[in-house]
């Protein structure tokens, strides 16, 4: 498996190196505006610890993280208002998933009525 690159821009973000439109931060998580936002509402929120994809993160986070992260996701959606219309979480993994930051990420889309889960093909 690949290594987790200390230079990796969401390390950054973390270190307060590149800035962020913080919308969320405590101990285990930190959210905020993704620069390229996909819908009207688009946070990204990213564990404290240095994991390099989700499934980096299910082998290796601890219980406590995987707590901590998954109740700040819900956490930065209710405190923005997305908990009553909705919303969707999505994470991308490795090449196939379109990943393009090695550093977990949540995105959380929301704002309108988002349709299809995916681009449908045919
Ligand atoms: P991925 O494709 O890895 O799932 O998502 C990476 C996300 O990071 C993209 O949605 C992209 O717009 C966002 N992004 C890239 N550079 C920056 C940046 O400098 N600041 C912020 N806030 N988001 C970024």
């Amino acid at each position: 498996m690949a290594v987790y690159d200390d230079n990796n821009l969401f390390a950054k973000i973390l270190r307060g190196e590149i800035p962020c439109k913080k919308v969320y931060e405590d101990q285990y998580a930190l959210a905020f505006h993704d620069i390229n936002p996909q819908a009207p509402t688009h946070i990204l929120v990213i564990p404290k610890g240095k994991y390099l994809s989700y499934d980096d993160y299910s082998q290796k986070a601890s219980a406590e993280e995987i707590a901590g992260l998954m109740r700040a996701v819900g956490t930065v959606a209710r405190e923005i208002g997305l908990d009553a219309p909705g919303y969707r979480i999505l994470s991308n993994i490795g090449t196939d998933g379109g990943q393009e930051v090695p550093h977990l990420h949540f995105h959380l889309f929301g704002g309108r009525r988002l349709g299809p889960m995916l681009k449908r093909d045919n």
